[in-house]
C-alpha cells in the first residue's frame, strides 16, 4: 500500500506513544510483564512480556520475547457480558452490551499473532456475524514488528506465513539502525501513519535510504531462513492422514502426555471456543456471559446424561489437531495455526505440536508412498 517507506525512528516511537496515551487512545504493544524483565541482567525466564496498553517507551519490549499470551484477548476477552437482563412487570429486558469501541492501535504486534486475526475472522461471521469481535476488530488498526524468530518451537512459515508475514497487519515496522522501517498495507495503515505523520521521518534521500531498505530485507531474510530450518509439512497429505486415520494408534500416544488443562488453547491466537453461563446478579437480573473454553478439558463434550462423546485424552487431543490442521481447512480454507509455538513453549507436560506435525507428516509419506489408506471420515467426526 505504501509508495514508500518511512521510518520511525526510537525517539519518534516513543513521541508517538506519548501522544496516544495523551490523547485517550489505547496502545497496545509487547511491554514487560514485570519491573525484573526490564533489569539489565536479567534472566531469560525474567525476561516475561505481555501485550497491554502503554503510555511511555520504557514500558515497550519491542524485539524481546514472545507476548505470553496472544492479542486474542483484545478482540475476545476471557471473559465478557453478551447481554444483561432483568425482569419488568411480566416480562424480561434483554440488555445488549455496547459495540461502540474507541480506536485503538497494536504497536509491535508478532506477525504470527496478527495473521490469526482475519483467520478467526472466518470463524466469528460464519452463521452468524459475531457483533464484539467485529466491532473490535474494526476499531483498532494493527502495525506489527518483524519477529527475528523466537526459537526451535516457531513454526511460521509450516503454515503459510513468515516471520515478517503482513497478514492480518494494517502496518509493519522492521528493525533497524536508528529505529523501524515503516510499510502499510491498508487505508487503516495509511490513516494512521497521516494523523501521526510528525513522529514519522522520511528516509534518507540515497544512499542512506538504501542501506536502511538493505537492512531491513536481509533482518527479514535472516529470520526466514532461521524459521524454515524448524518444521516444513506437506499440508494435503497430513490432511489426508488426519482424515483416514481417526482410530489411528498413533492418538493413544498422544494422550497420556497431556493432562488437559487447557493452557495450550489459552495461549493460542487462533483458539477461540468459548462457554456460555447465566449468571444471576440479584432478584430479578443478571447476564449471559461467554468465557474462554477449550476441547481440552473432560468437561468440555460432556453430556448432561453422563456420556461424553471425547471420553479421553486421546480423543481430545486428536479433535485439537484435527480441528486445526484437517476440519478448518476445510471450511475455511485456513489452518487454525500461525506456528507461533506457544502451546509447545507453555504446555506443562511438554506436548511439542512442532514435533507432533513433523512426526504425522512423516508417516503421511509412507502412507503416500504406499499409497495405504485407514478408516474413513475423520472430518466429519472432528467437527462435531
Ligand atoms: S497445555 Fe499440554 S497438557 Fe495442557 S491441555 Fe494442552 S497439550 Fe494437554
Ligand atoms: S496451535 Fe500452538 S503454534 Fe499454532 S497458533 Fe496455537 S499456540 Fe501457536
Amino acid at each position: 500500500m505504501s509508495e514508500r517507506a518511512l521510518l520511525l525512528t526510537h525517539d519518534g516511537l516513543a513521541t508517538l506513544v506519548e501522544e496516544l496515551a495523551a490523547a485517550g487512545t489505547p496502545a497496545v504493544a509487547p511491554a514487560w510483564a514485570g519491573d525484573a524483565g526490564r533489569a539489565a541482567g536479567a534472566s531469560a525466564a525474567a525476561r516475561e512480556t505481555e501485550y497491554r496498553t502503554v503510555s511511555g517507551a520504557a514500558e515497550l519490549a519491542f524485539g524481546e520475547r514472545l507476548p505470553r499470551l496472544s492479542l486474542k484477548q483484545f478482540f475476545l476477552p476471557p471473559t465478557e457480558v453478551l447481554f444483561s437482563w432483568r425482569r419488568v412487570g411480566g416480562g424480561v429486558e434483554l440488555i445488549p452490551p455496547p459495540t461502540d469501541f474507541a480506536a485503538q492501535v497494536v504497536l509491535g504486534a508478532r506477525p504470527c499473532d496478527a495473521a490469526a486475526l482475519p483467520i478467526v475472522d472466518k470463524v466469528m461471521n460464519w452463521d452468524y456475524a459475531d457483533e464484539l469481535w467485529n466491532a473490535r476488530r474494526a476499531a483498532t488498526t494493527v502495525f506489527s514488528l518483524a519477529c527475528g524468530v523466537e526459537d526451535d518451537s516457531c513454526f511460521c512459515s509450516a503454515v503459510f506465513l513468515e516471520p515478517a508475514a503482513a497478514r492480518g497487519s494494517d502496518g509493519r515496522l522492521t528493525p533497524v539502525d536508528g529505529g523501524y522501517l515503516v510499510e502499510t498495507f491498508s487505508d487503516k495503515g495509511e490513516a494512521f501513519v497521516a494523523a501521526h505523520r510528525e513522529s514519522f521521518t522520511d528516509l534518507p534521500a540515497g544512499a542512506g535510504g538504501e542501506v536502511l531498505a538493505v537492512q531491513a530485507e536481509s533482518f527479514r531474510a535472516t529470520a526466514r531462513e532461521r524459521v524454515a530450518g524448524n518444521l516444513a509439512v506437506d499440508h494435503g497429505r497430513l490432511r489426508d492422514w488426519l482424515d483416514h486415520h481417526f482410530d489411528d494408534p498413533f492418538w493413544a500416544g498422544l494422550g497420556p502426555r497431556c493432562n488437559g488443562c487447557g493452557v495450550c488453547a489459552s495461549v493460542c491466537p487462533t483458539c477461540h471456543c468459548f462457554d456460555i453461563v447465566d449468571e444471576p446478579e440479584s432478584v430479578g437480573r443478571g447476564v449471559r456471559r461467554r468465557n474462554w473454553d477449550t476441547c481440552q478439558t473432560c468437561v468440555f463434550t460432556l453430556h448432561a446424561s453422563g456420556h461424553n462423546p471425547r471420553q479421553d485424552q486421546n480423543a481430545r487431543f486428536r479433535q485439537r489437531v484435527e480441528h486445526k490442521f484437517l476440519v478448518y481447512p476445510l471450511k475455511f480454507g485456513d489452518v487454525l495455526c500461525t506456528g507461533c509455538g506457544r502451546c509447545s513453549r507453555a504446555c506443562p507436560t511438554g506436548q511439542d505440536l512442532a514435533e507432533i506435525l513433523a512426526d504425522i507428516d512423516a508417516r503421511a509419506a509412507i502412507d503416500a508412498g504406499a499409497g495405504a489408506v485407514g478408516d474413513e471420515g475423520a472430518a466429519d467426526e472432528a467437527a462435531s
